[in-house]
């Protein structure tokens, strides 16, 4: 016989433990499934300085496993588990966990989070944790007056050039086209501010350095016959590609936007589904910080909450 519960939750970040911590202490027994990457993305950053509560800072492990702690205490189940598939058409709500087992639930959160997208070198990996990062808002304080650079030329790429600006002695934009995506007026600062150097036409062949990145080996026009190739010296080299959130599992059970974001009611939680809430990046394409991801977590719990009490559930 199927498992029937409460309240399931989807992911193990910031937001789906918060949203444990909430549901548990108002009694929903929730059931969380850990994921693949259990703590989410914060596990791959090293400190976390700006997540209130810290005043010395933490880690980004430290941080996930005090939150899971605390969902614990509270009789939050936490199952190691990968949700492969769900079926919110039928009712109690099915979650299929490593293709093999379905729990039934009443009520479902959705906190899978979303992943930074990388170029795909080698170097990217060798240097993880070394001077390559996908958070300058995480990370770039640990670059002042020191050189950085940020790929992209979209809207992130020069909102995060700019943060990096206000912190780092010089920051280099590598950018692969003639132009910038980013919108008129985030381009019109970035072009403005004279610590950014925008490299247009760049594309990003390789890091180098002894102990952590020193430097990128930079390609322009790359394949033209005026092909260039230079080295510029760096200390960080932040990736502001795009996200992608992780939503494949939903495509056709909730509504996404184009790129894949779950689209939620403005304000709130809550999935065109009855009782399927989304919180944190998973419906976040703006803020995507840890202390905005575990207050929707909240949200959540919360809307998840008056949901059952409402059906009598
Ligand atoms: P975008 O998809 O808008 O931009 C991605 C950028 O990365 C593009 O310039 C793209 O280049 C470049 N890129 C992608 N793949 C590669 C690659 N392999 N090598 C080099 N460059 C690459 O993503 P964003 O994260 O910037 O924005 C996502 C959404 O969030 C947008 O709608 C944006 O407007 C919004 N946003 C809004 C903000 C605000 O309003 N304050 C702040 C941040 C984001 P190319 O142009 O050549 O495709």
């Amino acid at each position: 016989m199927n498992e029937k519960v409460r309240c399931l939750i989807i992911g193990s970040g910031p937001a789906g433990f918060t949203a444990a911590i909430y549901a548990a202490r108002a009694n929903l027994s929730p059931v969380l499934y850990e994921g693949i990457q259990p703590g989410g993305q914060l596990t791959t950053t090293t400190d976390v300085e700006n997540f209130p509560g810290y005043p010395e800072g933490t880690t980004g492990v430290d941080l996930m496993e005090d939150l899971k702690k605390q969902a614990t205490r509270f009789g939050a189940d936490i199952r190691t588990g990968n949700v492969t598939s769900v079926d919110f058409i039928s009712y109690p709500r099915k979650v299929m966990i490593d293709a093999e087992k379905t729990v039934e639930t009443d009520s479902v959160i959705i906190a899978t989070g979303a992943s930074a997208k990388y170029l795909g070198l080698p170097d990217e990996t060798k240097y993880a944790g070394m001077g390559v990062s996908a958070c300058a808002t995480c990370d770039g304080f640990f670059y002042r007056k020191k050189r950085v650079a940020v790929v992209g030329g979209g809207d992130t790429a020069c909102e995060e050039a700019m943060y990096l600006a206000g912190l780092a002695e010089k920051v280099y934009l590598i950018v692969r086209k003639p132009y910038l995506r980013a919108s008129k007026i985030m381009q019109d600062r970035a072009m403005q501010n004279p610590k950014i150097e925008v490299l247009f036409e760049c594309n990003t062949v390789g890091l180098f350095g002894e102990n952590g990145v020193e430097g990128a080996h930079i390609v322009k026009h790359m394949g033209e016959a005026n092909e260039e190739r230079f080295d510029i010296n760096i200390d960080g080299f932040f990736l502001a590609i795009g996200h992608t959130p992780n939503t494949d599992i939903f495509k056709d059970q909730v509504n996404l936007d184009s790129v894949g974001y779950i689209i939620t009611e403005p304000g709130t939680p809550k999935t065109c589904v009855d009782g399927v809430f989304a919180a944190g990046d998973v419906a976040d394409a703006r803020y995507r910080q840890a202390i905005t991801a575990a207050g929707t977590g909240c949200q959540a719990a919360l809307e998840a909450e008056r949901y059952l009490s409402e059906k009598g559930l």
